[in-house]
């Protein structure tokens, strides 16, 4: 049987086995596979690397959707740059927004997507009040004058056409779309293995967002499977959530979670000592951090 492993990073990858390849093909912007895979059923893979899988997407995709959408008061109007998988899509749409708008670079991811991994979006894409756009969430948002509650970046790591999604004019543009009130999500990388890319990320939106939060979950098919999120906002503090409020919204929701849980997001911004050093976060009376870990050395 053959495998599929992602290019090494600091020396270490994993793998998984593959029953049989559905699709290999080369759009304009990427190569789309999507792999039949042992541990995970189908799995969509974007320049080799993976990006979502039927049996664990949910964990990626409820983290990415329910902790910022829980945390804003009352979201209404949803932005999504990226997400052609559609799992941010229907996560969003368990809420009572008005619009969730999805600007994907990539119209073969989507239609792909929808063929060969429909339990990801599972209808979304038919909700009247889904607005699927394809075209480059750089421009959509530079171009836009309207407004948006929440804006969720769940797009490819900061590579080809998605680098800009992680630059300064496009966070600049995204603090005026959010409008003084609303608060971004990005999905910011593996801690362990592209630290730089977090940091470059947090340091980019402290210049814009007067809150920058990270929190971190763990997504099996990721490379390093801790994985984090960043949230930056001028008004709300996504790790300050009141749990009984967020209980009954969630419940009010009526949509199953398979890993989100209130108390796991408030636990999620609780970071490792090794991460708060690594990301010279302030010292609030937890006991000093070792040394943060070098990859392929033993904790010191
Ligand atoms: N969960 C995945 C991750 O964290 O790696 C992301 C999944 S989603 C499939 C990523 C999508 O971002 C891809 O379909 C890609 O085409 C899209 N994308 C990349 N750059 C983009 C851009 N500038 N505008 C809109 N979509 C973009």
């Amino acid at each position: 049987m053959r495998e599929f492993a992602e290019p090494f990073r600091h020396g270490w990858r994993q793998a998984v086995e593959v029953r049989a390849t559905l699709v290999d093909f080369q759009s304009p912007f990427q190569r789309i596979q999507v792999l039949d895979t042992v541990p995970f059923g189908r799995m969509l893979v974007l320049d080799d690397a993976a990006q979502t899988a039927e049996a664990e997407e949910y964990v990626y995709h409820e983290m990415l959707v329910h902790v910022p959408l829980l945390a804003h008061p009352d979201p209404r109007r949803v932005l999504i740059i990226g997400g052609g998988d559609g799992g941010a899509l229907r996560r969003v749409l368990a809420h009572p927004v008005t619009l969730a708008r999805q600007v994907e670079i990539d119209g073969d991811v989507v239609r792909l997507s929808r063929e060969l991994l429909p339990s990801i979006s599972a209808g979304a894409y038919d909700d009247p009040r889904a607005d699927a756009v394809i075209g480059d969430g750089v421009a959509h948002l530079r171009d836009t004058a309207e407004r948006y509650d929440v804006l969720l970046i769940d797009s490819t790591d900061p590579v080809g056409p998605a680098v800009e999604l992680f630059g300064d004019a496009f966070y600049r543009d995204a603090r005026r779309a959010l409008g003084g009130t609303g608060l971004l999500v990005t999905q910011s990388g593996s801690p362990l293995v592209m630290l730089d890319e977090l940091k470059a990320a947090r340091a980019l939106l402290a210049r814009h967002f007067p809150i920058v939060r990270t929190y971190v979950c763990s997504i099996p098919a990721y490379p390093g499977v801790l994985w984090s999120f960043t949230a930056a906002s001028e008004a709300i503090d996504p790790a300050r959530i009141d749990l009984a409020a967020a209980r009954s919204r969630l419940r009010a929701l009526g949509a199953p979670t398979g890993y989100y849980t209130p108390a796991v997001h408030a636990a999620a911004f609780a970071l490792p000592n090794f991460l708060r050093a690594a990301l010279e976060m302030d010292d609030d009376g937890d006991p000093a951090p070792l040394p943060p870990p070098v990859p392929g050395q033993p904790p010191r």
